[in-house]
């Protein structure tokens, strides 16, 4: 668990239960409001950006606050990803203080201020669900559809997913205020929703992703309030824009922290509501597959984005669904379709599935189907066919998922070991590896695969996963 250095100076204790009540912080409207010399958060931590567009809402006459994931970010110690601004200006009023300005969105207007190519975003305060206004529409299952009434500060807090989540930093004098508990959960470090949990996560289903990526991003536990409605409201997340969902899936898979996020979201349910038919296969594996192989991807993937390396949603994404894939495409061959044609429309009928859920873009899809395609001529290695898939646009992606599958013992380890020396040969050399009967019988080496290989777990070795 993070201690917190600031918490300690404050509090002078580590234990979060025994908060005393007579120190700071002092209560005001029930927040509690930490001074500038109670809390570590700094201005030298706000990007100049971002302290620019506070400075001038407050200089304009408005209130203005860092928000959410940055001050939790910064009072934790991390490098926020982006700093969010809320003010009591209205989107037109913020349009008329700033020149670079764009307003966005529909469900949320928001502004968006530039500094180049870079933006701040800032919001304004909005105010807690009402079923009797207009400006807000809930669906019957409790879906809030539209939201956009503005609001105070005290009442902006209460819209807000986590109580981490909700601390503010106000710019004009430096305090961070707390309406609901947030400081005391980040010291003891547990993500817990605000309100009733059922009524939260009915709201808006995407918050149950975002208490598993918030937990297993900084490493904090789910309150046992917040986990218990999460498997019987998983399907919820069906009625969730697909779109909506591929950028929590990025975010949850491409963020360096996949594999946890993919064990915690199959723990609480939630994993078989992105990925059904993966989930099909996963709960009836036999010997460790499919999951081995998911397991690996995802360690690799990781392993990658904390080497600064970069990754791919496509390679992921093939990876996830390879043996829906290979499960489709064997029916298929049992019906006495070939092999070629088979793996296309299974690949097909997978991915148009997989985007009702999750809606990829075109070119992930087709990125995905090369990298599966391309899985069955890693097995010719005569005449001119291995140069021709060297000069493959995603030979590399293909190549690197062929060593996963070799690592996991469902193909040929010899295999992937060719490849590896074919591609660094000199030009002779590579010559005479792919002469007729230096490598051994492609078609026998699929049967050996099938026979001697889809069980056999090889230990790990690293992979060398460069897609581009
Ligand atoms: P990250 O580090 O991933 O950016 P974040 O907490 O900043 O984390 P954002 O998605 O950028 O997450 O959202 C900013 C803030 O807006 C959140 O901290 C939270 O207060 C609020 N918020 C975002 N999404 C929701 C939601 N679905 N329901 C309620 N509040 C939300
Ligand atoms: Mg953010």
């Amino acid at each position: 668990m993070i201690i917190l250095t600031f918490f300690k100076k404050i509090l002078g204790i580590t234990d979060p239960e025994a908060v005393p009540n007579q120190l700071s912080p002092i209560p005001n409207q029930g927040a509690k409001i930490y001074t500038r010399s109670e809390h570590t958060l700094s201005r030298a931590q706000i990007s100049t950006e971002a302290l620019k567009v506070l400075q001038h809402l407050k200089k304009s006459g408005y209130a203005s606050y860092l928000v959410g994931g940055c001050v939790r970010d910064l009072l934790l110690g991390r490098e926020p990803k982006d700093f969010d601004v809320v003010t009591d200006a209205t989107p037109d009023e913020i349009k008329k203080v700033f020149r670079h300005c764009r307003l966005i969105g529909r469900r949320f207007r928001l502004a968006h201020i530039y500094f180049g190519r870079e933006y701040i975003e800032v919001a304004t305060f909005r105010a807690a669900a009402d079923p009797d206004n207009n400006d807000q529409v809930v669906h019957e299952s409790g879906q809030l559809l539209r939201d956009n009434i503005y609001g105070t500060l005290e009442e902006d807090v209460w819209r807000r997913d986590f109580t981490v989540n909700a601390l503010y930093y106000n710019i004009r004098d430096f305090s961070v205020i707390d309406f609901t508990g947030g400081i005391q959960d980040l010291s003891a470090g547990t993500i817990k929703l605000i309100g009733d949990p059922e009524m939260r996560y009915r709201e808006d289903p995407v918050r149950m992703l975002r208490a598993i990526r918030f937990a297993v991003k900084l490493g904090f536990t789910l309150d046992a309030e917040s986990q218990k409605p999460l498997g019987e409201l998983a399907e919820l997340l069906n009625a969730i824009p697909p779109a909506r969902l591929y950028e929590e899936f990025l975010k949850l898979f491409l963020s360096g922290y996949g594999l946890q996020s993919f064990e915690m979201l199959r723990h609480y349910g939630l994993f078989g509501a992105l990925f059904p038919t993966a989930e099909r296969n996963l709960t009836e594996e036999s010997q460790g597959f499919p999951k081995l192989f998911i397991i690996r991807a995802l360690e690799n993937s990781d392993r990658r984005i904390a080497d600064n390396l970069p990754v791919t949603p496509y390679f992921l994404l093939a990876a996830l669904l390879w043996d829906s894939v290979q499960s489709l495409a064997n029916q298929k061959i049992a019906e006495k379709v070939p092999a070629t044609p088979a793996y296309q429309i299974a690949a097909s009928q997978v991915i148009n599935e997989q985007t009702k859920r999750i809606a990829f873009p075109k070119h992930v899809g087709m990125a995905m189907r090369d990298v599966w395609s391309l899985q069955a001529r890693f097995f010719q290695r005569t005449g001119q066919r291995p140069f021709k898939l060297l000069t493959h646009p995603k030979f590399r992606a293909a190549f690197d998922f062929f060593l996963l599958r070799a690592e996991t013992g469902e193909v040929d380890p010899e295999i992937a070991d060719w490849w590896k020396t074919f591609q660094n040969a000199e030009n002779h050399q590579q010559s005479l590896m792919t002469q007729p009967g230096m490598a051994k019988d492609p078609i026998n080496k699929r049967r050996n695969r099938s026979k001697n290989y889809r069980y056999r777990v090889r230990k790990k070795e690293p992979s060398d996963q460069n897609h581009e």
